[in-house]
């Protein structure tokens, strides 16, 4: 058994060197594509529950498509535009919690402005071209 104990021991050893060299220069995961795969997970598990065929149908599509996205970004070797993506949706996520402040693209530089919620109309004038612009709060 020992002979057999130290072929598993180095099959796995080899595969982890022959994985950790297929993602090298990839760019793995962050939060944007594990969101992802998860959608794609659960779609998958609410069509095992739904057998109404079109609806099973697009759910069964929905969750492959998801899940080979999650997977095309997680391989993909253009990091930079992946991190970038993956920096719009955290900001996306923030926007989205931040029940205090709303915000808004300067219309001229398109700088992100955030402002407090609920002041009425404002003048807000963009912190980087000086731009002003009038919005609803
Ligand atoms: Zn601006």
């Amino acid at each position: 058994m020992n002979g057999f104990s130290s072929w598993l021991r180095n099959l796995g050893a080899k595969i982890s060197y022959a994985l950790r060299r297929f993602m090298m220069g990839r760019y793995g995961t962050d939060k944007l594509n594990m969101v992802i795969l998860g959608a794609g997970l659960i779609a998958s598990l609410i069509s095992v529950f739904i057998h109404f065929m079109p609806v099973n149908l697009a759910l069964t599509t929905l969750s492959y498509g998801l899940m080979g996205w999650a997977i095309f970004l997680t391989l993909s070797r253009n990091t930079y535009k992946r991190s970038q993506e993956n920096r719009k949706y955290l900001m996306l996520v923030q926007r989205l919690k931040d029940r205090e402040h709303r915000y808004f693209d300067c219309p001229r530089c398109r700088q992100q402005v955030r402002v407090p919620r609920g002041k009425g109309k404002f003048a807000i004038s963009c912190p980087k071209c000086k731009e002003k612009f009038i919005k609803k709060t």
